[in-house]
């Protein structure tokens, strides 16, 4: 029997999609999205990444519509980027990764951070239910907790905005809260 259709048409499925997400760095901004960062400066710090090839990664997630660029929703001239409806369904692929990732290469205390399920705190499975109501849960109601493997900080660590405020539960999807202070002082932000 002829090799199926479908074959050639599955493999150009995962090439395509390896295309837009395959780049280095590319899936850790849609991920670290998903935990609410939605600053330049905020992706080029948590990820260590030259701001040249996030410009280079963030341009081409808009050209494929995984996300876009918005006006801060404080005003001003700043913009934001937010994940696209198209952007969003990738959250199973992140999860899934996620959880491979603990799976195989946690460290020896446990993995870092732990998915939960906003409404009752239980931990999701690898497949994204939670272990308390069998829920197959929404990625915004979802809670990102720091895990035991998730070292804690000793006096005088620094670590950038985006790590720190990841050290306590946050809702994906949410904006962190990174720059409490930007609304009190008076402009004169970079
Ligand atoms: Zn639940």
């Amino acid at each position: 029997m002829a090799l199926p259709r479908d074959y050639t048409a599955l493999t150009c499925a995962l090439s395509r999609s390896l295309e837009i997400i395959g780049e280095r760095w590319t899936l850790l901004i849609v991920r670290d999205a998903f935990y609410g960062v939605h600053r330049f400066g905020d992706f080029a710090a948590h990820l260590d990444i030259p701001r040249a090839v996030l410009t280079d990664r963030l341009t081409a997630l808009i050209e494929a519509g995984v996300m876009d660029r918005t006006p801060h929703p404080a005003g001003g001239r700043r913009e934001v980027y937010v994940l696209t409806p198209k952007g969003i369904s990738l959250w199973p692929s992140v999860r899934a990764l996620s959880a491979w990732g603990d799976e195989h290469y946690a460290p020896p205390d446990g993995p870092r951070r732990i998915f939960r399920h906003a409404a009752d705190d239980a931990p999701l499975t690898p497949d994204g239910r939670c272990t308390h109501c069998d829920k197959a849960v929404d990625v915004a109601d979802i809670l990102l907790t720091p895990g035991p493997g998730l070292a804690p900080l000793t006096p005088g660590d620094t670590e950038d905005p985006v790590s720190r405020a990841l050290r306590t539960p946050h809702r994906l999807l949410e904006p962190l809260p990174l720059h409490p202070s930007r609304r009190t002082t008076k402009g004169q932000h970079p």
